[in-house]
């Protein structure tokens, strides 16, 4: 397929750690408008990936291209500027604002230059409608003058994703969005990112292969650091290979 159908591409991804590869060597291509799974079994170096990919951490090779862009050597404000956003880490930043304030604040950095607080408190409607629109898109608007840290586990996972679409982001990773979910949690949220994923590219990383079932056009299968094998949920799940890995061969 021609490049431009990629939003975001990695070629020969490799992170050493002292001497071991926690990454080595991965090509990606992760299609636009697509919702692209990062699966693998414990310690493949999915976590890696997603950091390299997100610019947590510098590669020890490879490249990294965002829409036609080289990213490899970008820091992670700048490409969230131009439309690559990872989750944020709500319950680790601001767990005493309210989820209202925290999507406002999340709006306000998106904003940032052009929106000058102070000078303008006519301002301050229109982006408190958005952040009540986001809210209630989320399912948080009876939620909304909680704090962050009063929330169930669920719905910090749907605040962090309000707080990413305020950003209005052309790709959205998300790392591992249903970690730690009871059942009555999992379905809300895989409904959440279908929904917060029109128009835009998601890559998540997810141990759920369910979720990645009903998600995922897309899954790319990388084992102890290295790409296995990619292609849509039937073909990585009847590929003896991706059995075999994750029954811990
Ligand atoms: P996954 O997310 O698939 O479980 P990770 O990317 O977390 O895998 O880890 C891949 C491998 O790299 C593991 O063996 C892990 O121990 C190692 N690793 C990850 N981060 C570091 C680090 N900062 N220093 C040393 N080794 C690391």
């Amino acid at each position: 397929a021609d490049a431009s159908a990629y939003a975001l591409t990695a070629r020969g991804l490799t992170k050493q750690f002292g001497g071991f590869h926690a990454v080595k060597n991965v090509d990606l291509s992760i299609r636009r408008g697509s919702i692209h799974a990062l699966i693998g079994p414990n310690g493949a170096g999915k976590t890696t990936c997603f950091n390299l990919l997100t610019k947590t951490l510098t590669p020890t090779a490879g490249t990294i291209t965002f829409e036609g862009r080289d990213i490899t050597g970008m820091r992670a404000a700048d490409v969230a500027r131009l439309g690559l956003v990872r989750s944020f880490q709500i319950s680790a930043t601001f767990p005493h604002l309210t989820a209202l304030e925290n999507v406002r604040v999340a709006l306000q950095s998106a904003y940032g230059k052009a929106f000058h607080f102070w000078r303008s408190l006519s301002a301050v409607e229109p982006l408190n409608a958005r952040a009540e629109e986001l809210l209630d898109r989320v399912g948080l608007a009876q939620s909304r003058n909680l704090t962050a840290a009063e929330l169930s586990y669920g719905k910090k996972r749907a605040l962090e994703i309000a707080t990413t679409l305020a950003l209005d982001p052309q790709i959205m990773l998300l790392d591992e969005p249903t970690a730690g979910m009871g059942h009555e949690d999992i379905e809300p949220i895989t409904e959440l990112i279908r929904e917060a994923a029109k128009g835009r590219t998601v890559l998540i990383v997810e141990h759920n292969l369910s979720v990645v079932s009903t998600l995922c056009d897309r899954i790319t299968v990388l084992q102890h650091g290295q790409l296995l094998t990619e292609g849509s949920y039937a073909e990585v799940s009847s590929n003896p290979d991706v059995i075999t890995a994750y029954m811990g061969g």
